[in-house]
Order: C-alpha cells, then structure tokens, then sequence
C-alpha cells in the first residue's frame, strides 16, 4: 500500500491506473477508520482494480464553535486498517496541500439540498463539504466514489453536485454499519462514555419505530410520525433532540400526506456528541 501526501502523486498514480484500463475506487473519510468506513472500502475492493482512501479533516466544513480541533485523529491506525482492507494508496494531504494560502476563493454550493436539516443546524457545512468533495474528484477524476448512507443528506448532495458539474465520478451509495444496539458508528462515537454510548442507541430505536408507524401502522401524517420520534428520544434523558424528521428520499423535501419512497432523520446531542442517523421507509402506491 502506498501513502501519498501530495495532489500531483495521487493525479500520476490514478492516471497511471486509467492509462492502463484500471478502474480507480475512491473512498473520501476523514479518518479515525473504523468499520463502517471499512465497508466502503470493501465494496471499492470488489468493484475496482484499483482502490484510494482518503483521509483528510476538512476545515471548511466545521463551524466556528464546532470540534475540528478535537476531531480525533489516528493515521497510524488508519494505514493499518486500510491495508488489511487491501486498500491500493491512502491519500493523506495537509491542510495547506488542499488549500494553500489558508483559503479557497470558490466554494461549491447545492442549493435547495443543502439548506434544510443538517443544513439548517450547521450554516455552511455543507458547502464546506461540497467543495472538498469537488476537490477530490477534480484530483482524481474518473472513479467510482463509495459513501455512506449514514450521512444521507451528504450523499444526496455529492450527488447532485457530481451530476449538476458533469462531473465524470459515479457516486455509490453503502449501507449504514452498526454496532449490535444499532447505533451507527461513527468516529464521533469515541466522544461517547459507555453509558452515553447505551443511550444512543435510542436514535435507531426512534427511527425504527417511526419507519414500522408508516410502512406497517399505514401513518400518513408527518407531524404524527416526527412527534413519535421526539417522544421517543425525549424518553432517553441523556439525549437532547436537534431535529427529527420525515422527507421524501431524494428531495428531502416535506412531503403530506406521506407517500412514496421517504426517509426519517434524526439529529441528537448525547454528553459531547452530536449524533446523526437515519432509515428509509416506502409507502406502497
Ligand atoms: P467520515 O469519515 O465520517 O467523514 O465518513 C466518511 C465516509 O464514511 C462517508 O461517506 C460516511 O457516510 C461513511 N460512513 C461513516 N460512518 C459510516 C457507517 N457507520 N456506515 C457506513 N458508512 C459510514
């Protein structure tokens, strides 16, 4: 496996690959890699010739009072999991390889997507998002990129953004990993003390409940189905809900009645982290 910390290597390396018929897998994280990640890079490793993590802690999108100084960092750890996922080449550049000069002039912005739920309670993190996702596949162009449903709305931006700039990436989305109480890993999860980390379960429980109201209890009203939510996180005293709501799954725009393919999302804080998680549920026709 191969490290690489500059733009121009990881350019030579994937063009190298393409020249010879190698299809290129990416895998953008920012580290601290753990198993969800590690699912991502399996299904690159099954579908490419050639697979790329990278690992980088973007500055733009955190907020001013959010925890980029405390985001936890472990590149040692993360060579070690990738190579045993057989991953090709870990991209790891420094902030000032990425944005030299401390700034970019140019920032990347989904409208309409990027404006509603973590949009609404993290003003610009999407962008910030958006323009380091464009970044890495200007950097390393034609690819099959792997991310995460646990960060759905993420995912249904990078898509957007991919196909509205013609941009020669195919986005695959993966499924959510989870621990055995379903709650999603997440690198935030290492905020959590044990019995924080017992409590957060209850985001899937509340997800669960709600997805089984609508697709088996026939609930088509959303107010109803976002309250159950609520009342189900608020049953968890150390969980403070930052939003809980139901959307329909491409727009993730409010749909009422409930109908068609929808997705239920959940912001909470728990102690010192502020989890997300989500699940689909479909209205038959
Ligand atoms: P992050 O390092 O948190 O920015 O995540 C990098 C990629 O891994 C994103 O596409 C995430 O959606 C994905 N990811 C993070 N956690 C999980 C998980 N539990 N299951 C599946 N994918 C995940």
């Amino acid at each position: 496996m191969q490290l690489v910390h500059t733009i121009s290597e990881l350019r030579r390396c994937h063009d190298h690959a393409r020249a010879n018929a190698h299809r290129v897998g990416l895998v953008p994280t920012m580290g601290f890699l753990h198993a969800g990640h590690r699912s991502l890079m399996e299904a690159a490793r099954a579908e490419n010739d050639l697979v790329t993590v990278t690992v980088f802690v973007n500055p733009l999108q955190f907020g001013p009072n959010e925890d980029l100084d405390a985001y936890p960092r472990d590149l040692d750890g993360d060579l070690a999991l990738a190579a045993d996922a057989g991953v090709d080449v870990v991209f790891a550049p420094a902030v000032a390889e990425m944005y030299p000069g401390g700034a970019v002039a140019t920032s990347v912005r989904v409208s309409g997507l990027a404006d509603q739920l973590e949009g609404a309670s993290r003003p610009g993190h999407f962008d910030g998002v958006a323009t380091v996702v464009a970044k890495l596949f200007s950097i390393a162009g034609a690819c099959r990129a792997y991310f995460g449903e646990k960060d759905y709305q993420q995912l249904q931006i990078v898509t957007r953004m991919a196909a509205d700039l013609s941009i020669p990436v195919d986005v695959v989305p993966c499924p959510t990993v989870r621990e055995p109480s379903g709650l999603a890993l997440s690198s935030r999860n290492s905020y959590l003390n044990d019995e924080q980390r017992e409590a957060a379960a209850v985001l899937k429980r509340a997800l669960d409940t709600a997805a089984g109201a609508v697709a088996e209890g026939g609930e088509r009203d959303p107010a109803v189905v976002e309250g159950l939510m609520a009342r189900i996180v608020g049953q968890e005293a150390l969980a403070k809900l930052d939003y809980a709501r139901v959307v329909h799954a491409a727009t993730l725009e409010a749909v009422n009645p409930l109908a068609g393919r929808l997705r239920l999302l959940i912001a909470a804080r728990i102690g010192p982290a502020r989890l997300i998680d989500n699940v689909g549920a479909t209205v038959p026709t």
